[in-house]
């Protein structure tokens, strides 16, 4: 692939900015070398293939930076392979790799080298990794900086207490059914530690916030209220202020990341934000204090609400949960009005029998949802209503993670960047059915299966390579392991 150009009426997307004129973008040994007005097009040039993609919209790939592949030791769940056969079916360009679900999970150098090693040759997109801040390393500097010296972007912690003996299995928490947990829980002063070392590397801290401060159960004890087929038995279980309570904590040692502050060049990146009320608040207030901040939220909270979750249906089963149709309109306006960053998938799958679908328990049902394939799509459908613009689309998916991730090669598509691009046809409606070429490796546990959806990805570049096309992916897994440096 020598070259990929627009043009007929293609809206071109530069950067972030939508120009309705028409252009061209010259691609050369990866990277975009220039782009052109069509006027200006010099078609004697040294092109070595012309695409021309007509109506379709040229943008930016995306950048999911939370996604859960389960490679090494649980690909039976997702793996490499599917997973980023999955992203760039969905014009996904880049993944950043969560450090749990996988075995073991990525909290040291050794760790880093095995799924750099499971990766290698088996990724059709480029994947980065998070390394993991767990207790046991959290208080050891020099363990921390070796495993950020060998090249993780970043690190994810766990901050998630939940102080009653009731059986609930989070997606980042508890691992299945048998009881492993394999990456254990932080509390403030392992973030704090955290983000003192992470200071020094201008690296983020991505944190998974809910607490449980009661010792009691928010579940009631009337015989048969709690039948734990019913979704709202599960939603109970995990209230609103699970996340406003962990928030409220870590916007106290947040502080720190201040200019001039003890963790100045840190930076705290809330993940899964569900909670669209007193959470929302205080991550607003951090903002307005200058912490250095930010949260993102899922497509799922965006797609769905309680109030439509059959009994027993557990694909729809996460953590935190998807909360109730008035919860989902506040966190529409958050997106739009920019309090909510960015947007990433949290892709967390897992066999179809530890989704318990059959007895569909919700409190023992693995919690995840399996998405990676369908964001851009569904961001773009459910986001209609609201007035979402491809701009809209090109800054909460690719801008400002590749900013998170600290990509500063990627996510826009300018002169030097990689030509990391999707081109995709908005007004294509498709259904999400048996027949549509779904590339996660169990589609029967993803709660879009069956939707109506609007935007159908036609081809995905990373690096210039054309990894997908219609349905099909390049023959050769072209994607690479990036590492900070
Ligand atoms: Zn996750």
């Amino acid at each position: 692939m020598e070259a990929a150009s627009s043009a007929g009426d293609t809206r071109f997307l530069s950067g972030l900015l939508l120009h309705p004129k028409l252009y061209q973008v010259e691609v050369k040994d990866g990277k975009i070398a220039s782009i052109v007005k069509e006027e200006e097009k010099l078609w004697n040039s040294k092109l070595g293939q012309v695409i021309d993609y007509g109506d379709a919209v040229v943008m930016p790939g995306l950048i999911d930076v939370h996604a859960h592949l389960d490679d090494p030791g649980r690909s039976e769940w997702e793996g490499f392979p599917s997973g980023t056969k999955a992203a760039a079916a969905g014009g996904i360009t880049t993944l950043v790799d969560m450090p749990l679900n996988s075995f073991p999970s990525t909290v040291s150098r050794e760790t880093l080298k095995l799924k750099i090693k499971a990766a290698e040759n088996r990724i059709y997109v480029d994947v980065g990794f998070w390394g993991g801040l767990v207790p046991e390393n959290a208080f050891n500097p020099s363990a921390l900086e070796d495993l950020l010296n060998a090249g993780v972007l970043g690190l994810k912690a766990v901050y998630l207490i939940i102080a009653f003996g009731l059986a609930i299995r989070g997606a980042e928490s508890f691992m299945c059914p048998s009881g492993i947990n394999d990456f254990p829980m932080t509390n403030t002063s392992h973030i704090k530690e955290g983000l003192s070392v992470l200071a020094k590397y201008r690296r983020p801290l991505l944190v998974h916030a809910e607490i449980q401060k009661d010792l009691e159960s928010p579940l009631g004890h009337e015989h048969g209220a709690n039948d734990p087929r019913s979704y709202s038995t599960y939603l109970k279980s995990r209230p609103p202020s699970m996340e406003e309570t962990a928030i409220r904590e870590l916007l106290t040692v947040t502080k720190d990341t201040r200019i001039g502050g003890p963790a100045d060049g840190a930076h705290l990146h809330i993940v899964h934000l569900s909670d669209s009320s007193s959470s929302l608040d205080l991550i607003k207030e951090a903002k307005h204090n200058s912490d250095s901040v930010t949260v993102e939220t899922c497509p799922h909270y965006l797609a769905f609400s309680a109030e439509e979750i059959q009994d027993g249906d557990t694909r729809f089963k996460c953590a935190p949960p998807i909360r109730d149709a008035a919860n989902k309109e506040k966190l529409w306006e958050a997106v739009m009005e920019g309090h909510i960053d960015m947007l990433s998938s949290d892709h967390s799958p897992t066999e179809p029998k530890l989704k318990l679908l059959e007895e569909g328990n919700f409190l023992k049902a693995w919690g995840g949802i399996s998405s990676l394939q369908f964001v851009l799509p569904v961001t773009w459908s459910y986001g209609q209503k609201y007035g979402v613009t491809l701009e809209q689309l090109a800054l909460w998916w690719s801008e400002r993670p590749a900013r998170l991730a600290g990509q500063e090669l990627k996510g826009s598509i300018a002169v030097g960047n990689f030509a990391d691009i999707v081109v995709w046809e908005p007004e294509v409606e498709f259904n999400l059915n048996e027949e549509y070429p779904v590339h996660i490796k169990h589609p029967s546990i993803s709660a879009y299966m069956g939707r109506k959806l609007n935007g159908r990805v036609s081809a995905t570049f990373v690096r210039g390579n054309l990894v997908y096309k219609d349905g099909n992916h390049a023959p050769a897994a072209c994607g690479v392991p990036i590492l900070a440096t």
